[in-house]
């Protein structure tokens, strides 16, 4: 086993939320490694095929239990970027209810912040990251912070051809935030609309890492290792600090990288698998686990598309894969009239063969399938439901019997919706139906479910080593040079897309560790 020459920081993971932890890091002079489970990427080298945007995913090392799987869909990242460098670049906040869930509503938990402490880094994210929208039409539901730095997206008839129906059952719309440039920014072009996002923007329209956080860390001197397989934390003896980890490289050989601070940026399915195979004589229920709470309250939205097939051309096959419009009109907790959570509503996202068309009905094989998707080439679209669900401790990640190539277990996950989640998820469903038939197409259905979005939780935040896995900042309880990142922080999960919300956490959590590296580094 090869030792390397130690660093101050280490961060295992290269997606948004570790790549912000880097560049954070770098900029205060600190000597910065990321280890990267996937190889590395330039955006350059995109394929606008959906054959070719396979090679962006890796293959699940998790088993699935517990009746609602979360699948593989939303959790694939794989490589510099992480699942960025293909995500649908949807933007959207949480709102400052999400924040509070269990002080206003007596459910779920509450965050160790509030809305207004995040606003601050939501603002300087959108500024780095590069977001079109129109915060003027958004305020109507919530304090959404400074103007965003583009105009929104161009619009299709996809999208537009909702706007009345949604209108008729009282639901306004505004422009969906987008990571995508409407206008060139910081030096990378405008969109074209070819919708091919969800294999990767070859153009660097679309913002991901590459293009900005990983980027800047490396100008400052980080260090990028692809191919790193993180398998291990390593503790000292007395087992009160981390000092490195531990990983195979491409070859499958192993390397101990000596670290004076450590970020798990992994995504939320393997920071607790790591967590509980680093466990020691002084961890033996695995890191930073003494109160049993690593793993417990994984959470995903609930999910489901209305479809809607039209005669006409609708221009389905032109913008991005991120929606064009979006409702926060439902995002009242109580709204939905049968179980409890937000309902997040959004429609206008372009259509590929596999991301959309063919999706849209799965019973259908052979001839029919190629049939029906003749017809939905251009007349097909569709309205995206999205729910929250609360948290629930049974809701988990521990670790399987069932190894993986280098002996470690991997994990298992084990979900399921409590009735307030199918009750409420079935309600936003039959709503977006109803809007989807008032806009008079030929036909229009819904997908069967509760699907599953996001996977979030898992290593929560809270106030102390009573409730939660770390502080505020993902600085964890037991060991205090080990920082946790990303969306398995939240305590509650609002029913919008994760990045947004986790890249301002990671901003927060990886200026607290700069601003502290003296008193915890090892
Ligand atoms: C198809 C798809 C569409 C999406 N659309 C949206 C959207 O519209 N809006 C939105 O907000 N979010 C969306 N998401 C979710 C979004 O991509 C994630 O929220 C975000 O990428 C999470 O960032 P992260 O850095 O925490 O984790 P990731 O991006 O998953 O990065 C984690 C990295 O860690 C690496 N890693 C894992 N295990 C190890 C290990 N043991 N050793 C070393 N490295 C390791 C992985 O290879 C990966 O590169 C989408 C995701 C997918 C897959
Ligand atoms: S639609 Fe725009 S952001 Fe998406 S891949 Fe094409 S150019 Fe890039």
């Amino acid at each position: 086993m090869a030792t390397q020459e130690k660093v101050d920081v280490a961060i295992v993971g290269a997606g948004p939320s570790g790549s912000i932890f880097a560049d954070v890091l770098a900029r205060a002079g600190k000597k910065v490694v990321v280890l990267e489970f996937g190889p590395d990427w330039d955006y350059k080298q995109f394929v606008s095929s959906e054959i070719w945007g396979k090679r962006l995913k890796h293959a699940p090392r998790f088993q699935l239990a517990g009746g609602h799987n979360p699948g593989h869909g939303s959790n694939a990242g794989w490589g510099t970027g992480g699942a960025m460098i293909h995500f649908f670049a949807n933007w959207p906040r949480l709102h400052p209810n999400d924040f509070k869930v269990k002080s206003q509503y007596g459910k779920g938990l509450d965050w160790p912040f509030t809305y207004d402490e995040l606003l601050p880094y939501y603002d300087r994210i959108a500024d780095d990251v590069g977001i079109s929208g129109d915060a003027a039409q958004e305020r109507r539901w919530y304090p959404v912070g400074k103007a965003y730095p583009m105009p929104p997206l161009k619009t299709f008839r996809q999208g537009d051809i909702f706007n009345d129906a949604f209108k008729a059952h009282g639901i306004p719309l505004a422009p969906m935030p987008v990571a995508i440039n409407s206008t060139p920014y910081k030096g990378r072009p405008a969109c074209v609309n070819c919708g091919w996002c969800h294999v990767g923007c070859a153009i660097g329209a679309a913002a991901s890492p590459l293009v900005n956080h990983l980027r800047g860390a490396r100008g400052r001197g980080a260090e990028v290792r692809p191919y790193s397989y993180v398998t291990r934390v390593l503790t000292n003896q007395s087992g009160d600090r981390v000092i490195g980890v531990e990983y195979f490289d491409a070859k499958r050989e192993q390397h101990v990288q000596p670290a004076a601070t450590v970020v798990l940026a992994a995504y939320a399915a393997e920071i607790p698998r790591i967590m509980f195979n680093s466990a020691t004589d002084k961890h033996p229920k695995g890191l930073s686990n003494r109160n049993e709470l690593v793993g417990k309250y994984l959470m995903c939205h609930s999910a489901a598309n209305v479809w809607a097939l039209f005669d006409e051309d609708v221009q389905n096959y032109m913008g991005t894969a991120a929606n064009q419009f979006m409702s926060y009109e439902t995002y009242d907790k109580r709204w939905p009239k049968k179980g409890f959570g937000s309902i997040f509503l959004r429609t206008g996202a372009a259509m590929k063969p596999n991301v959309g068309l063919a999706s849209a009905r799965p019973d259908l094989f052979g001839p029919p399938l190629a049939d029906f998707m003749k017809r939905a080439a251009r007349g097909l679209t569709r309205i995206g439901v999205f729910g929250e669900v609360m948290p629930r401790a049974e809701n988990r990640v521990e670790l399987s019997s069932d190894k993986d190539e280098f002996g470690l277990p991997i994990a298992r996950i084990i979900h399921a919706y409590d009735q307030d989640a199918i009750d409420s998820w079935d309600y936003g469903c039959e709503q977006a139906l109803e809007i989807a038939k008032a806009a008079k197409p030929k036909e229009a259905w819904r997908s069967g479910g509760p699907g599953t979005a996001h996977l979030i939780g898992g290593t929560i935040m809270g106030t102390d080593a009573s409730d939660s896995v770390t502080n505020s900042y993902g600085q964890t309880h037991e060991l205090a040079n080990l920082y946790l990142a990303g969306a398995g922080l939240f305590p509650t999960e609002g029913s919008v897309n994760p990045t947004s919300t986790l890249m301002a956490v990671s901003l927060r959590g990886a200026e607290h560790m700069a601003k502290n590296f003296g008193a915890i580094a090892s």
